[in-house]
């Protein structure tokens, strides 16, 4: 595994763990349509909020390249970003829970961490999307990335 020059351990760890995952995802890739989406939200609404957030529409956008999910509670509709496509499964249903978690609280207090910590994978899922971000911003070494 080629590692860019210049990183930190500390990056070097988060890049480690971040190429590992992406392996993972690309040996167990399914890419999930809008309706699959829909359903794994509402599955994710029973097993970690009790079924109370219910969206109206949870599809794929390709507009959306600076947040990985957005939802607008007054239509129940919830976006998530195409970036997040071929990431781990749990990666992406973290971002369904927190989008969904902002259908019963709207914001980032308190209230909706404690309701987020229903889902097991959360700071783990965090780290994964810090990791994918900062590999964004490391200048290009050749051969190290795919593109
Ligand atoms: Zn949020």
């Amino acid at each position: 595994m080629l590692i860019p020059a210049r990183m930190s351990e500390a990056e070097e760890q988060r890049w480690v763990t971040v190429m590992l995952d992406k392996l993972a995802a690309q040996e167990s890739k399914r890419a999930l349509g809008d309706g699959d989406l829909a359903e794994r939200a509402q599955q994710l609404s029973e097993q970690y909020f009790g079924g109370r957030a219910r969206p109206a529409s949870v599809r794929w956008v390709t507009n959306q390249n600076t947040r990985w999910g957005s939802c607008t509670p007054a239509e129940g509709s919830i976006r998530l970003s195409h970036r997040l496509q071929g990431m781990p499964e749990y990666v992406i249903d973290y971002v369904l829970c927190h989008e969904l978690a902002h259908l019963l609280v709207p914001g980032h207090g308190p209230r909706f961490w404690r309701l987020l910590e229903a889902y097991p994978r959360t700071e783990r899922a965090r780290g994964y999307l810090e990791g994918v971000v900062a590999a964004d911003r490391l200048p290009h070494v050749p051969g190290a990335r795919s593109e």
